[in-house]
């Protein structure tokens, strides 16, 4: 999974990308590396892994990982190419999901953009560079189904579909807002324009140490964050990017103290982590042997064969079955062999539904 950090200059973006990216840099197991310093590999924490890597003394732990780019530098007039706009436009096109900061922290010292502390224009301005990019690309598909319309019934379809949304978007509106798609080709359809105000979003709003402990509650831009994203089903996570910064030094117990002095359970990057799995519908998997104990992140509702892809290719074109044991039937049980004898490794098939926290031994044919 790869999320995209956006938002105006000054908001605190790499101050934010820049703690999550330290704190969760800490598996020297993870099986890629980046040299870019825009990217940055955060693993998701996951408790049910060391429980596993003890019961089955493993060589080896790897938790799912979470890829952040820092996509700076979008500001107003990107899509008409001002500074390196259409570049950064263009790497906002590969991340899966948008985590976009909004700054509603006051401090004097730190310049606004726009000259003072206003989180809605702040999202306006983004999102009609957003909007623009994507008027540019629906232009060029509108131009290519003109062409075609004539002698095609299927591209004459789509060239109306095309309109609606250019219409939509000329409102000023988001593209996942548009609710006019009749049939899953037009579903299809949006899909592969590949629209970035298509993609799903979380805004951040970065606020003052004081607003964290009631997560926002006394802050009016907040409030504002909170009802505008509800009306087009996005997430907002609440987090001070300078707490943050504080806390990516720390080692796990000063950590954990700093957190219960501020009133919270979690850190922003757990806050984080858990409002992406719920907003792009993931869950995670789970393998184990003595060579690895490893989490796997899926969509919601995949099914097994397709699961076993996320690990292998292979396994997904060979599946013969799945040996399937919950978690908890796992480790009540303390191991592997116990919870087989009391019946509770099922065999399941090409149609079984993954779940959260199946512990799952693949069979496939080579
Ligand atoms: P970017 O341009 O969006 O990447 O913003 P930066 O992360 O560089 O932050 C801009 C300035 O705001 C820096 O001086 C940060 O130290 C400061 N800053 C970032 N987050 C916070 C915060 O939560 N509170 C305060 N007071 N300052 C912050």
């Amino acid at each position: 999974m790869k999320l995209g950090i956006v938002g105006l200059p000054n908001v605190g973006k790499s101050t934010l990308f820049n703690s999550l990216t330290k704190a969760g840099a800490e598996s020297a197991n993870y099986p890629f590396c980046t040299i870019d310093p825009n990217v940055g590999v955060v693993t998701v924490p996951d408790k049910r892994l060391q429980v596993l890597g003890d019961m089955y003394t493993t060589k080896k732990i790897v938790p799912a990982a979470i890829e952040f780019v820092d996509i700076a530098g979008l500001v107003k007039g990107a899509s008409k190419g001002e500074g390196l706009g259409n570049q950064f436009l263009a790497n906002i096109r590969e991340v899966d999901a948008i985590v976009h900061v909004v700054r509603c922290f006051e401090d004097t010292n730190i310049v606004h953009v726009d000259g003072s502390i206003n989180p809605m224009r702040d999202i306006e301005t983004i999102n009609l560079e957003l909007i623009f990019s994507d008027l540019e690309i629906l232009e060029r598909r509108i131009a290519k189904a003109t062409k075609l319309a004539r002698n095609d019934k299927s591209a004459a379809k789509e060239l109306a579909f095309l309109e609606k949304i250019k219409n939509h978007l000329e409102d000023d509106r988001l593209a996942k807002t548009f609710e006019d798609i009749a049939d899953e080709e037009e579903e299809n359809w949006i899909e592969s324009y590949n629209l970035l105000t298509y993609k799903p979003v979380i805004y951040a709003a970065n606020v003052m140490e004081d607003d964290l402990a009631n997560d926002g509650a006394d802050n009016a831009g907040v409030q504002a964050v909170r009802e505008y994203a509800a009306k087009e089903n996005s997430e907002v996570f609440v987090v001070c990017a300078q707490i943050e910064q504080e806390l990516a030094e720390l080692d796990e117990e000063e950590k954990k103290e700093f957190l219960e002095d501020l009133g919270l359970s979690e850190s922003g990057l757990e806050k984080l982590i858990r409002a992406s799995y719920k907003l792009l519908g993931l869950i995670s998997f789970l393998t184990a042997g003595e060579q690895e104990v490893r989490a796997w992140t899926i969509t919601d509702g995949m099914k097994a064969p397709q699961a076993a892809g996320k690990i292998h290719t292979d396994f997904e074109r060979g599946f013969i079955r799945a040996e399937v044991v919950y978690y908890d039937d796992l480790v009540g049980n303390g191991t592997y062999q116990a919870a087989k004898e009391k019946g509770l490794v099922r065999l399941e098939g090409k149609e079984y539904i993954v779940k959260d926290g199946d512990v799952i031994l693949f069979r496939f044919n080579v």
